[in-house]
């Protein structure tokens, strides 16, 4: 996108820190002799599944990793040909397109397999499966009471030649808190599933670290890194000293109105602001609709005319009010939310700290609705 010419409000992602991230990411796993999978769900938490495949690829990743059998066939759709991993589903789901598109398929359960295998027969294909243990997230994964019979069913799927039991995985809890021992517990889990699926003579990979692991635990590598946040350059373990990073999305927008406002007018819904002195208002039209929580009322800044500003009295659905005092601001004018903070503007991780939540959040939140609508 070009300065002066872009819309009332909008996501910029810059795929060149994405291609940056991935290629350092990459090479920390290569280091390990892992590779490395890009995680782009939730439409490449909010930065453009398939843009961001695509910029993973060029950058050395080797897998996708995406949640939804939707999300892992858009893949396939824009022509990306890398392994691909889809990991959610529900009990109905057809599986069959995903098997025809050569998306590797994760299952927790006998129920799982038992459909996915199904809809190999169907396709006339071999299916690649990933188990997933659970070692202690207690979320999708199947447990460990129940683990050697999927192992068992598994082994006798691939000996039919109706399945490749391509990995044994799992995902962590809390590797981005410093130190934390549930780390290693899961760790240990993980070794003892693994044990499992060897004991009924699979050689399967081994995949379970996400960023944070990645970026602080070498040792758990193991044969495929599943980076996501990493990828989009905001990083989940700033305690683990410096990784160069670098934030890939910008959200902008254009002011739409500038006024003056004399002392003691009241500003935005409700009044929580009065203007103290005269002062310059800027309109930037872009509110929780848009993605700003509301939350970030009375805290929150934009830069905006070569400086932070603050964004006074309450974030509306569509807009927001900045006080720019005597300073001179013209309508059309850039107005940025958050980004790199190259600049000195606010950062997705400052907008996180000010509502209590994680970077994520926030830049996932900036994504497609994702939830179809029914009638
Ligand atoms: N693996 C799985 C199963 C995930 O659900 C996710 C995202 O939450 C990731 C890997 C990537 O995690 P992160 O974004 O922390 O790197």
């Amino acid at each position: 996108a070009q300065d002066g010419a872009f819309p009332r409000a909008e996501v910029v992602v810059d795929l060149a820190a994405v291609r940056h991230n991935v290629g350092l990411l990459a090479e920390r796993a290569n280091r390990s002799g892992a590779r490395t999978m890009v995680v782009v769900k939730a439409d490449g938490y909010g930065h453009g599944a398939v843009r961001v495949a695509r910029a993973a690829v060029a950058a050395g990743a080797t897998w996708i990793g995406v949640c939804h059998l939707e999300e892992a066939l858009a893949l396939r759709r824009a022509g990306v040909t890398a392994r691909v991993l889809s990991w959610l589903h529900v009990p109905d789901e057809d599986f069959a397109p995903a098997i025809a598109a050569d998306v590797d398929l994760s299952v927790s359960s006998l129920r799982a397999l038992a459909a996915v295998l199904a809809a190999a027969r169907s396709v006339g294909r071999r299916v690649r499966l990933h188990l997933k243990a659970d070692t202690g997230l207690s979320r999708n994964g199947c447990p460990p009471e129940h683990w050697p019979e999927l192992v068992a069913a598994a082994a006798a799927a691939q000996a039919a030649g109706e399945a490749e039991v391509v990995a044994v995985w799992s995902h962590l809890a809390s590797a981005d808190e410093p130190g934390d021992p549930s780390v290693d517990q899961q760790a240990r889990r993980f070794a003892a599933a693994y044990e499992t699926a060897r004991a009924a003579g699979l050689r399967p990979m081994r995949h379970l670290a996400n960023s944070a692991a990645l970026l602080t635990r070498p040792d758990l590598h193991f044969d495929l890194v599943r980076a996501g946040v990493a990828a989009y350059g905001l990083n989940p373990v700033p305690w683990a000293g410096d990784v160069d990073l670098r934030p890939a999305m910008t959200f902008r927008a254009r002011v739409a109105y500038v006024k003056r406002v004399p002392a003691g007018e009241a500003v935005s819904y409700g009044g929580t602001w009065v203007a103290p002195r005269d002062t310059t208002l800027a309109l930037v039209p872009a509110g929780y609709a848009d993605g700003v929580p509301r939350a970030l009322s009375g805290r929150m800044e934009v830069w905006l005319a070569g400086r932070r500003r603050p964004v006074v009295g309450r974030v509306c659905m569509d807009q927001v009010m900045v006080d720019c005092g005597d300073d001179v601001v013209v309508e059309g004018e850039e107005a940025v939310l958050f980004g790199p903070g190259d600049r000195g503007e606010p950062t997705a991780q400052e907008w996180a700290d000010a509502v209590g939540t994680i970077h994520y959040e926030i830049v996932t939140g900036m994504a497609r609705p994702r939830v179809v609508r029914t009638t």
